[in-house]
């Protein structure tokens, strides 16, 4: 899950970490309020989107006056920010941050992120700070300092001394480096956050380290453990098919393609929408309903798959072990009946039940049609899908 920069900030204060002051607004005037009893002359008005980037696209812009913050912000409430990470379609400006602008001498990249090779979290930083981290490491991949951290002692001052030697931070600000590293790492790990990035990390004029932008992600997993991080989740900057599937406590990742997938175990989803492919079809989804599904959660997945417009044709392919197939087949069946669905249903069942399953949907008396193996499932699937965009009608065949 991630969170917006305001409520990183917020996080990361907690653990020590120094950010400018700032306050969050829901409207224009809102904005220019919090600017007055922020004080100074100076500030940054920031788009809250869970994407970077916006600098460039114009969701970070200094302000010296209210009339600037004004228009600043009426530019941006409501609007779709795209920037090279939010993909085409954008993500809405619902909260915008007013914060001080703060006078910046240099801008380090640090970032913290789980190194799977090593098994350690590791510490990413570099001197060339603002540009984002696949760009330094494109044009100055020499400029990267990495180090990884011992769990059993956890980030060691001497460390944080060494990578702050190597950014060339001057001595008197050594202190304040440290503090900053040790927080990140403390919030990463107590939180059980996936990354922190801290994208520029500044060091003013008058000698603070100031983290100006911040961007953290959380284990999904973990979250349970954490109900105050839990609640920072905002579901308008997330695919809205994802987040249903979310709510649900279904395992959804949405695609570009026609073909809805309803599969148990992440495993046989993924072989499943690579067989699709060999067949010449395109997945539009990825959806493993788990072990244990009953009627009810086959119907919900149904639901979420037919909510997607873009699906033609559903491919529910089920190897039971802990599931049922009789549950399933009745899942479906009930799915199919409450529902409506005009598109074509093929179903693959096998394991546990699978002869109560097939003759569930066999008196059904619904145009499923059934595969007995994989591969035929995804042939008849893709068959049915263009048969049915040649025909123009939205009706499956019997089988
Ligand atoms: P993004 O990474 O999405 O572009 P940032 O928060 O990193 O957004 O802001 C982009 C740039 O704007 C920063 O690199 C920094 O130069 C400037 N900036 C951001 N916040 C402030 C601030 N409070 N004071 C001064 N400059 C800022
Ligand atoms: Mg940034």
């Amino acid at each position: 899950m991630d969170i917006h920069e305001y409520q990183a900030k917020e996080v990361l204060a907690n653990f020590g970490v120094a950010v400018p002051d700032g306050a969050l607004a829901y409207s224009p005037e809102q904005a220019t309020y919090r600017a007055r009893e922020l004080g100074g002359d100076r500030w940054v008005v920031k788009a809250q989107i869970h994407a970077g980037g916006r600098g460039k696209a114009g969701g970070v812009k200094v302000c010296d006056s209210d009339v600037e913050i004004q228009e600043a912000t009426e530019g941006m409430f409501g609007q779709k920010m795209v920037t090279h990470q939010t993909g085409p379609e954008g993500k809405g400006i619902y909260r915008v941050y007013v914060e001080a602008a703060v006078p910046i001498n240099r801008e380090i990249y640090l970032g913290f992120v789980l190194d799977r090779s090593s098994q350690r979290v590791m510490i990413v930083a570099s001197a060339e700070g603002g540009m984002e981290i696949e760009e330094i490491s494109a044009e100055k991949p020499d400029s990267i300092v990495r180090a990884t951290v011992e769990p059993a002692v956890g980030l060691r001052e001497f460390q944080c001394r060494q990578i702050a030697f190597k950014l060339g931070i001057e001595t008197g600000m050594i202190q304040q480096m440290v503090r900053t590293l040790q927080g990140c790492y403390r919030a990463f790990t107590e939180l059980d956050a996936t990354m922190v990035e801290i994208n520029p990390l500044v060091v003013t004029t008058d000698n603070r380290v100031i983290a100006l932008d911040a961007k953290m992600t959380f284990d999904d997993n973990a979250l349970f453990r954490h109900p105050h991080v839990a609640e920072l989740r905002d579901k308008s900057q997330e695919d809205p098919r994802e987040s249903r599937a979310a709510d649900r406590g279904l395992n959804y990742v949405g695609l570009d393609g026609n073909i809805g997938c309803i599969v148990n175990g992440a495993g046989l989803a993924m072989a499943t929408m690579d067989t699709i492919k060999l067949a010449r079809g395109e997945p539009a989804n990825f959806l493993d309903i788990g072990g244990g599904a009953t009627p009810e959660r086959v119907a919900k997945a149904f639901r979420l798959v037919l909510s997607d417009t873009n699906v033609q044709a559903i491919l529910v392919n089920i190897f039971a072990g802990i599931n049922r197939c009789d549950w399933v087949a009745e899942g479906v069946v009930q799915a199919m009946k409450d529902v409506g669905v005009e598109v074509p249903v093929i179903v693959r069942l096998a394991g546990t039940n699978v002869e109560a399953g097939q003759k569930i949907l066999a008196q059904s008396g619904l145009p499923i049609i059934r595969a007995a193996t994989l591969n035929e499932a995804a042939e008849r699937v893709v068959g049915a899908w263009r048969n049915d965009l040649s025909q123009g009608t939205k009706m499956g065949v019997a089988s």
